[in-house]
């Protein structure tokens, strides 16, 4: 504990890690934090906090951070300090000249699931109309781009159905691919506290995860599947539901589409979707199956129908996007949650787990290329008109180039700019080698980051960004709650990410004149519907409000959605083959590896390594069952090499039982361990998702690098 003296003030903000969206005190002392207090009238975390965001802010005033615009002529040069005025000009005439070689589509930029909805719009907006193409990604698309697909084609909009607090009335809680008791833990103890009250938990996820088995937690159901057949497992459970008379027939007969349900029903209804046939793919036994899918349709493992309504959630992570079939399971999880007539009502409903905490908001502000904000495709004309009408630009109707698009371009030598703010591609995406072969392709490539990431080594032109602390803004948590940012400390580099942009886009000949991002959030509102009655002036008075907010929810917005209908009309069913992937075990590479996150840590840790956080977790480990640490020579430890088709690192060994035979496991927040030297470039097949949970590798044991 570092004492820092009696606060004279505060300022409720948001925390800026998980998708949770913890709403926070900043205590502070002049323009110092003295300490972040969990806000007891924070509707999404209701005076509670985890260790990340109570904790872990000293990152915002680390001495890491870099405050001085940098620009250099190549990436073998020294950086040299310049003013924002030439880094700018800098910036903007390499990209000019990029296009007027290379031509218009030759530049793009990735926005940042860590930045405000404010400034991620601002981004999107600065590619489409001052780049003059659609070359827009996010860092979405590596987590929960097959949500934005899966959920759109079902339901008809790309989000969660619930609040957080809706589990308070669940009968049922189904996790799938997620660890919310190391990723989401402030949401994992309302969901533990609801089991503690008798609600029953299923868990599917290969590993024995804190969810499984923790302190006063057992699971009713651990189906350990697998790596890389949800698929197969989403369908034997609908098999179960279908043929043992466990559908919610008026339900479907009212809400959802007849057609595509039949279709839908004839193809689970098949043998060889039966648990019993599945078990030799996904390792599950049959019966297993048959517990968990008739404890959740009916709210007991019998499968007896009570006439009682019972309330199960579904609630889902990585695990389930990260695979060559993410969006596939998504749509599985919607068809089977549609199946037992579990949306619409509170403690029901279909909830992806946000990893970042505005990774909801970067998508809801059109980051994709192919979409505008709130979801609305570039090659409709009517919204396209009303954007040009605004922004007063001729906006391109084509869809711009995903992240993987982008690299392979660069790779062929169509693509030779990049502006990326606030996302470290390099040590997050995955194949390392690829990635950075690409970005050595470029000409021009301008990272926007607090820190001198890996992707800077790559860079042209640093700019130095701001933390959470130094600006204001909204973020939109796993629950589609806005909630606002507020600035605590000037920013340490002069400027907020979104005052960058816009030097940025006035120098490229766009203007912009924002004065504060109240003004972006209006822009915001007036063009896009689910926004429509968001206003600063309304997150102030309400604390925050959930999207849709508009004419017909003005006060809130919305808590639950699809109650009466879903978005698009009727519930869509989607025939959901499983295909196995292409990453299988071989002899030369035995085992599966799959990952995931530990409490102490985010992501590629580039905060929270430069917090005390450090001293709880300070290294990525591999687990591996005892009979597969046993057949090597491998023990608890040990140093070992991980290879696959991709690449290979080192990392030291854990032997555990919590991980099943074949599958190894280990986490990706230190960059000197590489968990993404070794993952592929096999991704999902709607969206480009990469399939970081499954990657066949040898594991062996290694002298100490
Ligand atoms: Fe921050 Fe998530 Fe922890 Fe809440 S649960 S304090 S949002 S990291």
């Amino acid at each position: 504990v570092i004492e820092l003296g009696q606060p004279e003030h505060s300022v409720i903000t948001t925390c800026a890690y998980c998708g949770v969206g913890c709403a926070f005190k900043a205590e502070m002392k002049g323009t110092q934090v003295v300490r972040m207090v969990p806000w007891k009238d924070g509707k999404a975390n209701e005076g509670h906090s985890c260790v990340k965001g109570r904790f872990a802010w000293g990152y915002a005033t680390h001495q890491d951070r870099i405050t001085t615009p940098m620009i250099r002529a190549k990436i073998t040069d020294p950086w040299r300090e310049v003013s924002w005025e030439e880094a700018i000009a800098h910036a903007a005439s390499e990209f000019r000249r990029i296009q007027a070689k290379h031509g218009q589509d030759a530049i793009g930029g990735i926005t940042s699931s860590r930045c405000t909805n404010e400034e991620t719009y601002l981004v999107q907006k600065l590619i489409r109309a001052a780049f003059g193409n659609n070359n827009v990604d996010t860092c979405a698309r590596v987590c929960h781009s097959p949500t934005g697909y899966g959920l759109g084609q079902t339901f008809g909009t790309s989000a969660g159905t619930q609040t957080f607090k809706s589990v308070e009335k669940s009968d049922v809680i189904l996790v799938i691919g997620a660890n919310p008791a190391a990723a989401h833990p402030v949401f994992a103890s309302r969901m533990k506290k609801r089991i503690r009250q008798g609600a029953r938990l299923i868990v599917i996820d290969p590993r024995e995860t804190e969810m499984v088995r923790g302190p006063h937690l057992q699971a009713d159901f651990h189906l350990a599947l697998r790596p890389g057949t949800n698929v197969a497992v989403i369908s034997a459970l609908a098999h179960v539901i279908v043929t043992e008379g466990l559908l919610a027939d008026d339900y479907i007969a009212e809400r959802c589409d007849e057609k595509s349900f039949k279709a839908w029903k004839d193809f689970v209804a098949r043998p060889d979707n039966a648990p019993e046939a599945m078990e030799a793919i996904t390792g599950v036994p049959a019966a297993v199956v048959r517990g968990a899918a008739r404890l959740y349709a009916t709210g007991n493992a019998e499968g007896v129908k009570t006439g009682r309504t019972v309330n199960s959630a579904i609630y889902y992570g990585l695990g389930v996007t990260e695979h060559a079939q993410g969006s596939t399971m998504v749509m599985g999880i919607a068809n089977l949650a549609m199946a037992c007539g579990m949306v619409g009502r509170e403690g029901v409903g279909v909830n992806p787990l946000r990893g970042q905490n505005n990774v909801q908001g970067s998508c809801d502000m059109g980051s994709f290329p192919h979409e505008l904000p709130g979801y609305r495709h570039i090659s409709d004309t009517t919204t396209r008109s009303q954007f040009e009408a605004a922004w007063g630009v001729e906006l391109s109707p084509e869809p711009g180039l995903r992240i993987p698009n982008m690299f392979d371009a660069a790779l062929g030598g169509s693509f030779k700019g990049l502006y990326c703010e606030g996302e470290d591609i390099v040590q997050s995406d995955p194949n390392t080698q690829h990635v950075a072969a690409a970005l050595s392709a470029m000409e021009c490539i301008v990272v926007q980051d607090i820190f001198l990431n890996e992707t800077a080594k790559y860079a042209h032109v640093f700019l130095p960004g701001s933390s959470f602390l130094e600006k204001d803004g909204t973020f939109t948590n796993a629950e589609r709650r806005i909630s606002r940012v507020r600035k605590v400390m000037p920013p340490l580099a002069t400027y907020a990410d979104w005052e960058v942009t816009q030097l940025l886009a006035n120098a490229l000949g766009y203007p912009m004149h924002y004065t504060h991002p109240r003004e972006i959030m209006a822009e915001i509102a007036a063009l896009t519907p689910s926004f429509a009655g968001v206003s600063y002036d309304k997150l102030d008075q309400h604390g925050s409000l959930q999207w849709p907010c508009n004419d017909s929810t003005p006060e809130i917005g919305t808590p639950i959605m699809h109650i009466d209908k879903f978005v698009r009309g009727k519930g869509r069913f989607i025939v959901t083959q499983y295909v196995a992937t292409d990453e299988k075990v071989t002899p030369r590479f035995p085992l599966l590896l799959t990952t995931g996150r530990i409490l102490s840590q985010y992501n590629v840790g580039a905060q929270t390594r430069r917090t005390p956080n450090n001293q709880w977790h300070s290294e990525d480990r591999l687990e591996i069952h005892p009979h597969d640490a046993e057949e090597r020579g491998i023990h608890d430890g040990d140093w070992v090499g991980i290879t696959s088709r991709a690449g290979e690192t080192v990392l030291r060994a854990t032997v555990t039982e919590r991980i099943q035979p074949g599958v190894v496991y280990t986490t990706f927040h230190f960059p000197e361990s590489g968990a993404n030297v070794i993952t592929t470039d096999s991704s999902d097949w709607a969206t480009n998702c990469p399939e970081y949970k499954v990657t066949a590798v040898q594991v062996a044991p290694v002298t100490q690098p």
